[in-house]
């Protein structure tokens, strides 16, 4: 850590989690807690919640989760000693001087001045575009696009002058190293050129992240040039997967839905068209991270692809990966025209709404672009497309969502329904070996049902630790830190219980700044914030806790006794552990 341990601590006490908070959104008063709707989600009724006595901040929704130096993380996006420098003048703590190494320094640095390294860079392409002797190309390209001065401006479209050193020496008079602009990917080496800019003669695309940070540039050439769009290279700050073109406006775009094309005039056109939920996957396939930042926003997402064969091969595979977020993918048919550009162009923004609002079902999609591939005349080609058709509908989880399904498509195709649902049935544990296999081999054995039970009854445990005084005395005697069935939860337990033994209440907010992945943090979160619903006095509550010690103690048990041998020893502490557990059914606990 950038910071020593204690300073950290000292300026996290002295902040309050709520006022902090209350800078960046609107918290409102509810019983011990305040409440908003969920910042890192889209939601209508608020289940983002701040405790304020532990310090720490919970959606009850999407389940991030962390404290004052987390959300600013998340939020605003700032690094670990950005968020400390943040707080300390609040919380009247002088911050050492960084004493790191250089070389630690350096490297928390190297993002930032890559950021404005692609800043300046932005700059330069924006004011080359409207200057009237160098920018000309790109401007008429632009307007003979359709865009309007008000769209260039609010995407700060730019243009890459013939001379490829432009760039280069605007950003170096700006302060910008060589080395940068080799690491930002403005610039590239040869030994016949030296630094040039691979950017020249193109219209330039900024691609912003949601905090409006220059993460690295799309390009269209001018003419007939190859290739037709250049995009940056993958870089310290910018990575193509988990970005998506235009979500720095989609995702305050209040429309509950995403419209998902394939490309940055695309996205432009609909945005100036009125569709500002509007995004594009970044000169690549569309990826399961661009699919989990759209699901924390909206379960809706309708694509807009091009009408080609490409374009539908890219959408059915969209449509799959959006399936395995639970995210609606819907289909819009844009007939005759190949892109929503066009469209927009030739039909207008009302009958790019109605399209949306006919836009085909993903599982219907699949099915008749399926179709195409087959020659259904044909007998023994029509049994194999109805063995296609069972493969989608095996893909679906949800029994009612399935059967609605195997209704419509067995009607459309005069197919039997209970031979079609017999097809999908083998067809759907086909695929879920197939799953089981994929996941044991990637994470050892599958996380199971009674696994999720069991955490949840070790977060209730260590919810109701720190908030009953009296409880751990209680419990000390039959609890240890490996009857926790993680190792994240181990570790949290024993933090808990070091403190506890020691007389202090447990800080939540402490134990979390212990871990740097936001998972963690979250995971953490959540065994400070778990509540059981219709708890009606502490008699209820004194009752539930003997209980859920009791299976968290058995849960432990049973997966020792699992590794234990008939050694003569592993016999002896066998019989004592059950005799143990058998006590601890009849505990009663008094709060
Ligand atoms: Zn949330």
């Amino acid at each position: 850590m950038y910071y020593p341990e204690d300073i950290v601590a000292e300026v996290r006490s002295r902040v309050d989690i709520v006022s902090v908070l209350s800078r960046f959104i609107s918290l409102q008063k509810k019983g011990a807690n305040y409440v908003c709707c969920c910042p890192f989600h889209n939601e209508k009724t608020p289940s983002f919640s701040v405790n304020p006595s532990r310090q720490i901040y919970k959606c009850f929704g999407c389940g991030v989760g962390g404290n004052v130096i987390t959300f600013l993380q998340k939020y605003e996006n700032m690094t670990f000693p950005e968020a400390m420098e943040y707080l300390a003048p609040i919380a009247g703590v002088t911050l050492p001087e960084r004493d790191n190494s250089e070389d630690a320094r350096r490297r928390m640095n190297h993002k930032m001045r890559l950021y404005e390294a692609n800043r300046h860079a932005a700059n330069f392409f924006y004011k080359v575009l409207w200057d009237e002797k160098y920018g000309t190309p790109g401007m008429e390209y632009l307007k003979k696009r359709g865009l309007t001065d008000e769209t260039i401006k609010h995407f700060a479209l730019g243009f890459a002058p013939m001379n490829a050193r432009g760039v280069i020496d605007y950003c170096r008079k700006n302060g910008v190293t060589d080395q940068e602009l080799l690491d930002a990917g403005i610039a590239a080496f040869s030994e016949k050129n030296g630094l040039y800019s691979k950017f020249w003669n193109r219209v330039i695309f900024p691609i912003l992240d949601d905090k409006g940070k220059v993460l690295g540039f799309g390009g269209r050439v001018m003419g007939d040039g190859e290739p037709k769009y250049l995009n940056s290279q993958e870089t310290d700050v910018f990575n193509k997967r988990r970005n998506l073109y235009g979500f720095n406006f989609a995702r305050s775009s209040k429309k509950d839905r995403f419209i998902l094309c394939e490309g940055y005039m695309d996205v432009i056109s609909l945005h100036q068209a009125g569709f500002t939920e509007a995004v594009a996957s970044l000169g690549t396939a569309f990826t399961p991270e661009q699919a989990r930042i759209l699901q924390r926003y909206s379960p809706n997402v309708y694509l807009s692809y091009d009408s080609d064969g490409a374009g539908t091969k890219a959408a059915m595979r969209a449509i799959e990966i959006l399936r395995q977020y639970k995210v609606t993918g819907r289909i819009i048919n844009m007939k005759p025209y190949k892109d929503p550009d066009e469209f927009i162009k030739g039909l207008g923004a009302e009958e790019f709404e109605k399209r949306m609002e006919n836009a085909e079902d993903s599982l219907l999609f699949q099915v008749h672009t399926a179709e195409k591939g087959f020659n259904t005349n044909d007998y023994a080609e029509k049994t194999k497309f109805h063995h296609e058709i069972a493969q989608f509908l095996a893909q679906m989880e949800d029994p009612l969502e399935r059967d609605n399904y195997l209704d419509a498509v067995s009607k459309e195709y005069g197919i039997n329904k209970e031979h079609l649902r017999e097809a999908v049935g083998k067809a759907a544990l086909a695929l879920a070996d197939k799953k089981e296999w994929e996941e044991a081999r990637k994470t050892g054995p599958k996380k199971n049902e009674k696994a999720d039970y069991m955490m949840q009854n070790e977060q209730l445990l260590l919810t109701f630790l720190i908030e009953e005084q009296g409880l751990f005395a209680q419990v000390e005697p039959y609890i240890r830190e490996e009857d926790f069935s993680t190792e994240l939860y181990r570790e949290v337990a024993e933090t808990v219980f070091e403190s506890l033994r020691n007389g202090k209440v447990p800080d939540p907010a402490d134990i979390i700044s212990h871990y740097e992945d936001p998972d963690d943090q979250s995971n953490v979160c959540a065994l400070f914030t778990t509540q059981i619903q219709d708890l009606s006095g502490k008699e209820e509550k004194a009752k539930a806790i003997a209980e859920i010690l009791y299976k968290i103690k058995k849960n432990s048990y049973e997966r020792h006794a699992g590794e234990r041998g008939s050694s003569m020893e592993d016999i002896q502490t066998d019989l004592k552990e059950k005799q143990e557990l058998e006590k601890l059914k009849k505990i009663v606990i008094r709060l």
